[in-house]
């Protein structure tokens, strides 16, 4: 017996009702989000590995265990074949047609590009009143294997020259098929009429690192310099929604492809990218969307991780304190201690707590402009009202963070309780080889937003009723009611169209079954009169209803 396949570890299928829960929070994530004069940016789903091991760090748990990583196999580079190959071959006096050349065969060359034939390769006597040589020397396909594919692609368009209506051409040469000198002929594929050479070069790129993309951030700032957008002068707003991957152990509240909501505010200097009135508008509208989710009991913690210079000066101090506490402290802690004093702020360890406590803050590290910039946040967060908690402890331990760190916390997610982590980045661009370009941004777990949600008192995933149920009496019935059920859902209602084949008995079984409030009965008499029956499953009150007036009263 063969093995039932199941979704990988830490992998989920999300099923209806919840899935309308996931697409409510991201209507309303879009609604807020276009408030706020944001765009949506898609990136794709895997890029380069060298982009998150700079964008994100080499260091971070995130790059050096959690990435799904693979070489993407050898790239065969045709075009540098037929290139080499036409520099080492171009037959004397021969009129080469490459695929992509703007030379311009009136008669076959689309055709012969459509099955796939790389070069048409003429030689001989022009025919007088016309313009091309009346001779096709060959047929020229290259390949990376010799695959029967490409066989019959040479044979195609040799059936194509013979049959040239025009007659232009007169006669016709050989089918040549290229491949590498390096790769080893198949035997079982059917070279007759074709003449196969073996191509000595280096035809094969080598084979590319890739990785599904663990977070977007990077990904947004890849394409912010791609696509030259500091270019515009203006202020990028972009958000994205979009699952993420992650190699963990996954528990309540984290898996290894989850979904991220999340946006980025991004810019050259000269835009006002560094304001510190960015933040405080970003954390203000993260507590609008959270409110208009519904999500009760939010905290925001804040912090500010200062300059590049103010953390390098943290860090001193950080592992100077450290000398005499380590030792006492996890194991990790003692190696973080040494290679990455910040990190030691992260340590979840119950033992190690009062001694983190204890510690030296960042606060006292900062310098006046950093000190100033955090002020200004917190004075525009006081002037709309959003509370926040200040939490030394919460540091990014990547260089180019800086300044502004926060995340939003919700206690009923138990040990994974951030909703939500952000900060400002003024570094990251150059780290990745763009220009200068601070931004803020953050990423919302939505599977967190979504069991949160569920842990709240009367959270329906799916609050549209199902309002009625419509069985049809018999099977001549069945077209009727796909009619009745049709004029019912165009006035917005959700009803269920039932099958005519079932006997009543049945259909109201189904109809409790599913839910719906309401029964409605399609029999002939009712279709004659345009009166419906209709009977309410909570009160078992039974009732005639025009037609006319069915759809008000299924909403009452
Ligand atoms: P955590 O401390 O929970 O591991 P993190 O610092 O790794 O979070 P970020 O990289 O800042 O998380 O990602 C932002 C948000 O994405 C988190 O606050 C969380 O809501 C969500 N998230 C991160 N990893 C996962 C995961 N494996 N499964 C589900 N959600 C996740
Ligand atoms: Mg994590």
């Amino acid at each position: 017996m063969s093995q039932t396949l199941k979704a990988v570890r830490g992998t989920r299928d999300l099923l209806p009702p919840e899935t309308a829960l996931w697409n409510r929070i991201e209507a309303t994530a879009r609604a807020v989000f276009a408030r706020y004069n944001f765009g949506e940016i898609r990136t794709p789903i895997f890029e380069d590995t060298g982009l998150f091991a700079r964008g994100v760090g080499e260091e971070t748990d995130i790059v050096s265990k959690e990435m799904y990583t693979w070489s993407d196999g050898e790239r065969f580079e045709k075009h540098k074949m037929i290139d080499e190959w036409l520099k080492r071959n171009k037959p004397d006096g021969a009129h080469v047609q490459a695929n992509r050349s703007s030379v311009e065969h009136p008669v076959i060359e689309a055709q012969l590009r459509a099955v796939g034939v790389d070069l048409v390769v003429m030689r001989g006597v022009a025919i007088p009143g016309q313009q091309l040589p009346g001779y096709v020397d060959e047929l020229v396909c290259f390949g990376p294997v010799v695959s029967n594919d490409l066989v019959l692609a040479l044979k195609k368009g040799g059936e194509l020259v013979r049959n040239d209506r025009n007659r232009e051409l007169r006669a016709f040469g050989n089918l040549r098929l290229i491949v590498p000198a390096s790769v080893p002929l198949t035997p079982w594929v059917d070279r007759s009429e074709v003449i196969v050479e073996q191509f000595d070069g280096e035809f094969f790129a080598s084979s590319q690192s890739l990785t599904l993309r663990p977070e977007n951030t990077a990904g947004v700032v890849r394409a912010y310099i791609e696509h030259k957008l500091g270019e515009t002068g203006q202020l990028q707003k972009l958000f994205y929604i979009g699952p993420q991957f992650r190699r963990e152990r996954p528990q309540k509240g984290r898996y290894r492809q989850f979904w991220q909501i999340g946006a980025e505010v991004i810019g050259p200097p000269s835009a006002g990218s560094e304001s510190p009135l960015r933040d405080a508008e970003v954390l203000e509208m993260l507590a609008t969307l959270l409110d208009e989710l519904g999500i009760a009991g939010w905290t925001l913690e804040l912090n500010s991780v200062g300059s590049a210079a103010d953390r390098a000066r943290y860090n001193d101090v950080l592992r100077a304190a450290l000398v005499e506490v380590a030792p006492k402290m996890c194991v990790d802690c003692q190696r973080r201690a040494v290679t990455n004093p910040l990190r030691v702020l992260d340590c979840k360890v119950p033992e190690d707590q009062p001694i983190i406590a204890a510690l030296p803050v960042i606060a006292d590290s900062l310098d006046e402009d950093s000190k100033a910039h955090f002020a200004a946040v917190t004075a525009a967060l006081d002037a709309a009202g959003v509370p926040y908690v200040r939490n030394h402890r919460l540091v990014r331990g990547l260089d180019y963070y800086t300044r502004t760190t926060f995340e939003f916390t919700h206690g009923g997610l138990g040990a994974q309780n951030a909703l939500l982590g952000g900060g400002r980045y003024d570094g990251l661009s150059e780290a990745i080889g763009g220009p200068k370009a601070p931004g803020i941004g953050f990423a919302m777990g939505e599977d967190r937003l979504v069991l949160t949600l569920l842990g709240q008192p009367n959270e329906k995933p799916d609050p549209l009723p199902l309002v009625a149920y419509l069985a049809p009496i018999g099977e001549g019935l069945n077209s009727a009611n796909i009619a009745l059920a049709s004029e019912l859902r165009k006035s917005g209602l959700r009803v269920e169209a039932g099958e005519g084949s079932f006997r009543l008995k049945k259909s109201f079984e189904v109809a409790e079954k599913s839910g719906a409030q309401k029964i409605v009965i399609l029999g002939e008499d009712e279709l004659a009169s345009g009166i419906l029956t209709v009977k309410d499953f909570a009160t078992g009150v039974q009732s005639k209803v025009p037609r006319g007036e069915l759809a008000d009263f299924l909403t009452k």
